[in-house]
């Protein structure tokens, strides 16, 4: 069980403080439509994390603020963990006025400013190491746990549910912006990967997944995101997850020889389609086919691959060389981390990624393992900007993958519970 870390610079206050005073907020922290607007025209990967730094981390301040007010259950854990209240009413006006200058107040955008003032080498090329308050973590645990939100259930348009491996699913609201965010911002780092022509695609799942909205799922989530990427779906599997052939013939002989989509869950695509065609000898012909695939091995750990073996077995019964993991979580959805060419996870221009000591929560440099804590400023409706997941990995660099996108890139090398058998086996990497 994860513990909430509590800043690096602000004293622990032990105990639920007095009750905030909210009769004189008189100005609402929230992002205006006008700035959100603007964050969705931001270029996916070009800029360098400092540029970055300059405009994510004010935004990460306000959104901080904006839950702060708006969620008294964000308010108390706030004020409990980094030990003292945000005063809001008069940074959130001075804030929509200037933005950069308010942030400054609580954020680490002075840290940055200080840094790249005295080395932009040295900026640009390492990640934020500083702690600070306006990127206070809640663990992703704590969504399973309690209904977070910011917004009243009048403004909640959507609910969503996690796919609740460990019993619990977390309970995520959206609200009208949240959604559309969501929307609009998967959909630049899927066109920035495939292209802005919608691809026929071939989905590796059944139909009963987007029919049973009851059991609305990562896993829908998932097919009906990516779905919109997609034009003449068509489903590879029956609803008893066997192979559908006659739908993927017919798909193969319309579409074979040209650019495809394919899209899946990790251990979806490994059980019901490499180890099924493997079992039966079969192969299909996909040589120009764009595999994505994302939500790790969940149950079926134990019989993880790892990423090259799976690249090259799907390869031999598919034809299929384009494959493009995504790591992300129900909790933040629409900013996923894509797979570049060189087979790293990358960080889009509305997300970060830190890691943390697994024991001491200290956050770690590049190269060391810990756990990661990722920030998105997609979040409007519930205070989930910043989470401590229970996920295990590493960040590998900054600005210089040899892919030549800009920003963090990183590695995801398992959970947390499976921390203990790390340095014996590497046969659950994802
Ligand atoms: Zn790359």
């Amino acid at each position: 069980m994860l513990e909430l870390s509590p800043s690096d610079e602000a004293p622990v206050a032990l105990g639920m403080p007095a009750a905030h005073e909210t009769a004189t907020e008189t100005a609402s922290a929230r992002l205006s439509p006008a700035t959100l607007e603007a964050m969705t025209q931001w270029p996916v990967y070009q800029w360098t994390q400092a540029e970055k730094a300059a405009q994510f981390n004010p935004l990460v301040a306000q959104l901080t603020r904006w839950h702060y007010q708006a969620c008294p259950a964000y308010r108390q854990l706030y004020d409990a963990f980094v030990g003292a209240p945000i005063a809001t009413a008069s940074e959130a006006e001075a804030t929509n006025a200037h933005i950069a200058t308010s942030a400054a107040m609580l954020d680490e955008s002075t840290h940055v400013a200080s840094t790249s003032a005295a080395s932009t080498t040295t900026a640009s090329t390492s990640i934020d190491s500083t702690s600070s308050p306006a990127r206070f973590a809640l663990p992703v645990r704590l969504f399973k746990l309690h209904a977070l939100q910011s917004v009243p259930d009048s403004e909640v348009v959507k609910t969503m549910l996690s796919s609740g491996t460990g019993g619990a699913q977390s309970r995520i609201v959206l609200d009208k912006t949240t959604a559309a965010l969501q929307t609009k911002i998967l959909s630049r780092i899927v066109t920035d990967l495939i292209g802005k022509d919608r691809l026929p695609m071939l989905v590796l799942d059944c139909p009963a997944t987007v029919k049973d909205r009851l059991k609305f799922s990562a896993r829908t989530a998932g097919v009906l995101g990516f779905s919109m990427y997609g034009r003449q779906l068509c489903y590879a599997f029956h609803d008893d997850m066997s192979l559908n052939d006659q739908a993927i013939a017919e798909f193969i002989e319309r579409f074979g020889q040209g650019p495809v989509l394919l899209f899946g869950f990790t251990y979806i695509v490994w059980l019901h389609l490499v180890l099924a065609l493997e079992q039966r000898g079969q192969r299909l012909a996909l040589p120009h086919g764009i595999l994505i695939h994302g939500g790790g091995w969940k149950k079926l750990e134990h019989a993880a691959v790892s990423k090259d073996e799976f690249k090259q077995r799907l390869a031999s019964v598919t034809g299929i060389r384009r494959v493009h993991n995504y790591y992300g979580m129900v909790e933040q959805t629409g900013t996923i981390f894509m797979e570049c060419s060189e087979g790293h996870l990358h960080c889009p221009v509305w997300a970060d990624i830190r890691v943390r000591d697994v024991l001491s929560q200290q956050l770690l440099s590049i190269g060391e393992t810990g756990l990661l804590e990722l920030t998105s400023l997609l979040p409007q409706s519930y205070p989930g900007h910043v989470l401590l997941t229970e996920d295990v990995g590493r960040v590998l660099g900054v600005d210089d993958c040899p892919c030549g996108r800009h920003g963090v890139y990183f590695a995801v090398d398992g959970r947390i519970a499976h921390a203990e058998v790390r340095g014996c086996s590497d046969s659950y990497s994802r």
